[in-house]
């Protein structure tokens, strides 16, 4: 099947298009300030990258764009745009709602707008995206894939927060996670490249990127997540502070008078890494740790402590540890960050080859980085979420039947 992406933020449409047959992508690109003056798309077929500058008042008009330039003499790929058998669309929330990727109907479209509530940065975003998509590819199907569904499978007393029940019973405030299509995509190829021994396996999935999470994996299956009712829970990230004794923040808005919409541009936007110096890139942060600037280092330090603590946790949680897993831009890329993590941890069974480490970056191939002596097997396995929701698609498809022209 010919599958497009679409991952719609308020002012950005990001896609890509895929050949399930082989798994190839065939394209990606993104168009950038959707609804503002400026706009441009960037699209990129193998190592080509093209950059046109349009108009684009809306998702609607950003979709024409890219369906426009799959079919261009010059960088296209497709003859026509009747070959796209299927959408895909990227949803952060899908409450308790949906537990796996769910063909889009006008009931589908309400339950996301009604989950907005609980994700107000990213669900209506993602509907603008959905609803201009269907407008623009009617005949064919749309499939939501949300970033929640990986995590439906935790325990009630994992997911549930001590707080008053009826926040749960009519609110549902509890743990729902992010991140699901990353973790699910490395801890299935951690499966598959370790084989038979990981039948049974017990798998912790460090996702660091600008956002961070980790994620337990039993058999397959999330048991605990770092990220809560929503993204901001957990691990120390970019701008976002992670864990906090709520009372910080009542403290902070009597002292300082603070309403919530400024506590939440501090705490998503304003904490984490660039609150402690004044950069959210781990490059520069690393850069200047060992150059010797104190605040980087501390921020550093803050960061890996956070991380190895949750390693703890979820080695307890799992009942012992069979992998642990790295990907995004962090996990990838930094040895040095992977070392800092890993290296006191040898009596957990967890034991670095540090050569294989120190070569382990790009992001383009999977690599097991452990010593051959460790128990515990390390891994950098390079996301693809891009590709978990284009085969996610074609399996909803397959599964419900759904005939496609
Ligand atoms: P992502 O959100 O997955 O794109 O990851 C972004 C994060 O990865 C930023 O903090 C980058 O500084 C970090 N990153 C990318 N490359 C490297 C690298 N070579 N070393 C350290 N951090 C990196």
């Amino acid at each position: 099947m010919i599958i497009l992406t679409l991952n719609c933020g308020s002012s950005s449409v990001k896609y890509s298009v895929f050949n399930t047959a082989h798994g190839t992508m065939l394209a990606r690109g993104i168009v950038e300030r959707v609804g503002l003056t400026g706009s441009f798309i960037s699209h990129t077929v193998g190592t080509h990258e093209v950059k046109i500058e349009i108009k684009c008042l809306n998702h609607k008009v950003a979709i024409e764009h890219v369906l426009k330039l799959l079919v261009s003499s010059s960088d296209g790929i497709l003859e026509n745009i009747t070959e796209v058998n299927a959408v895909g669309h990227r949803v952060v929330h899908g409450g308790e709602f949906f537990i796996e990727s769910t063909i889009i109907n006008e009931e589908v479209e309400d339950v996301i707008a009604e989950l907005s509530t609980l994700a107000p940065l990213h669900n209506p975003a993602n509907l603008q995206g959905i609803q201009a998509a269907r407008d623009v590819l009617p005949k064919i199907p749309h499939v939501a894939v949300f970033d929640t569904a990986f995590h439906q499978t935790l325990p009630e007393y994992a997911f549930r927060y001590a707080i008053p029940s009826r926040w749960y019973d009519e609110k549902k405030i509890r743990k729902y996670g992010f991140h699901g299509t990353s973790h699910f995509y490395v801890s299935q190829r951690a499966m598959q490249l370790l084989g038979d021994s990981m039948k049974k396996s017990r798998i912790i999935s460090l996702h660091l990127g600008n956002g961070v999470s980790i994620t337990a994996i039993k058999d397959g299956k999330s048991i605990d997540t770092s990220m809560g009712l929503t993204p901001l829970e957990g691990l120390i990230m970019g701008t976002r502070s992670g864990d906090l004794d709520p009372g910080v923040i009542l403290y902070m808005m009597r002292s300082e008078n603070l309403s919530p919409e400024e506590l939440d541009a501090i705490l998503n936007r304003k904490s984490g890494l660039i609150g402690i110096t004044t950069t959210s890139d781990m490059r520069d942060i690393e850069k200047k740790a060992t150059e010797g600037d104190e605040k980087s280092h501390l921020a550093l330090k803050m960061a890996v402590y956070r991380v190895q603590k949750y390693i703890g946790a979820y080695t307890v949680a799992l009942g012992g540890l069979n992998a642990i897993i790295f990907t995004a831009g962090i996990g990838e890329n930094s040895p040095t960050f992977r070392n800092h993590v890993l290296k006191d941890l040898e009596f957990l069974g967890i034991k670095l080859d540090e050569k294989a480490n120190k070569k382990a970056i790009g992001g383009k191939e999977d690599q097991i980085i452990s010593a051959d002596s460790s128990d515990v097997k390390i891994l950098v396995i390079p996301t693809n979420e891009e590709l978990v929701m284009a085969q996610d698609v074609e399996n909803v498809i397959l599964r419900r039947n759904i005939k496609i022209p």
